[in-house]
């Protein structure tokens, strides 16, 4: 079975919401939908622009192969150690502000710590 991965982007006909922050997409606003065919299966999902950037950043700067290795709604995992780190950390957590998606406490621990690190 091959497995395939498209991604398109489009104009919001309707609210949806970022399967990776669950942050709002508003009407009118462009968005990136997923679909792919993995192991037989069919899937989609939509990405707002900002998500579809950090994630697009973490594959061609960590280890991760390609989009069809990742966990969606769980990218962050993948900031750790990384040196775009506090910088992801923040555009995410910005992100899900901006979008009316409350950013997890652990994220912004996370965040908060490594800003006392770098400013040591
Ligand atoms: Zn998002």
């Amino acid at each position: 079975m091959s497995n395939f991965h498209n991604v398109v982007e489009v104009s919001a006909r309707k609210q949806y919401k970022c399967a990776e922050c669950c942050g709002e997409i508003l009407v009118g606003e462009k968005y990136f939908r997923h679909s792919y065919v993995q192991d037989g299966d069919f899937g989609s999902y939509k990405l707002d622009a900002c998500c579809e950037k950090i994630i697009s950043e973490v594959i061609s700067e960590t280890s991760i192969y390609d989009v069809d290795n990742i966990v969606i709604g769980e990218i962050y995992e993948q900031f750790e150690f990384h040196d775009s780190e506090l910088e992801w950390l923040t555009a995410y957590i910005d992100n899900q502000a901006k979008r009316n998606a409350k950013p997890s406490q652990f994220l912004i621990d996370r965040r908060d710590r490594l800003l006392v690190i770098t400013n040591e």
